[in-house]
């Protein structure tokens, strides 16, 4: 499956990141939000992470410019008719995306896969919502994306290993690390990380070090 179009629903801290990704390794991005204002300001935030990226003098001005100009920003969910993927980074809420993968379906084509960055809810039940269970998965993105390797990609009990396939590569695409995981609370990286920061919180509290050094053991160890 060749992936040109790519739609990012929710231009909030993780749809940004997934957008500049995205339009950063040539895809051509659709952004949507659902006020004016929060797409302004996705795209504000994307501009300055640009920048800090020109000044670092990882990319030139030239690839900051072409990277802005594949990305369009729209509150219509019919503009993402023509995408063949979707990642959908909307506020997490069980309801709210329901509906909206019940409306995409809608929308897309067939043939396109419809990817979930949620953290928390069941990728099985979102695909229920839907006419295409087989071209439903998790792609989970880590905070900051632009900065993160790991994407943890995520199958639903009727994804299909071609659905899998395509988002392991387009992960790979996009110069980032990806890992499968099943359709279990937490998938494989909160579940590994969540009680580790659990047992940071016990060991500062029984005085077993100070907060300097679980600090540096926990941006070391993860
Ligand atoms: P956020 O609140 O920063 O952004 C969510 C955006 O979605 C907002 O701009 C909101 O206006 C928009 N939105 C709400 N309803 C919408 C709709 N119907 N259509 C289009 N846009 C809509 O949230 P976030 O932190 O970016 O989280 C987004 C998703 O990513 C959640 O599912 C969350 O669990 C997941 N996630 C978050 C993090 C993190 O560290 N923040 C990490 C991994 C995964």
């Amino acid at each position: 499956m060749d992936i040109k179009k790519v739609g990012v629903i929710g231009s909030g801290t993780m749809g940004n990141g997934i957008a500049h990704v995205f339009a950063q390794s040539g895809y051509d991005v659709t952004l949507l939000d659902i006020k004016q204002e929060f797409l302004d300001r996705g795209l504000a935030t994307i501009t300055k992470n640009l920048d800090r990226q020109v000044k670092k003098e990882k990319i030139s001005n030239a690839e900051k410019a072409a990277t802005l100009d594949r990305i369009s920003l729209s509150t219509e969910l019919q503009d993402l008719s023509e995408c063949d993927f979707v990642v959908e980074a909307a506020t997490e809420n069980r309801a709210l995306k329901f509906q909206l993968f019940n409306d995409l379906d809608g929308i897309l084509n067939t043939a396109a896969i419809l990817s979930t960055n949620t953290s928390s809810i069941s990728i099985t039940e979102l695909a229920a919502q839907t006419r295409r269970p087989e071209k439903v998965i998790g792609m989970h993105f880590m905070n900051p994306v632009p900065m993160m390797k790991l994407v943890e990609i995520i199958r639903g009990h009727a994804c299909s290993d071609e659905t899998v396939a395509i988002t392991v590569d387009l992960a790979k695409a996009l110069s980032k690390i990806p890992v499968e995981a099943n359709d279990y609370p937490g998938f494989v990286a909160n579940r590994i990380i969540m009680p580790m920061i659990n047992e940071a919180v016990f060991a500062l509290m029984e005085g077993v070090a100070t907060r300097d050094a679980i600090d540096e053991i926990m941006h070391l160890g993860l």
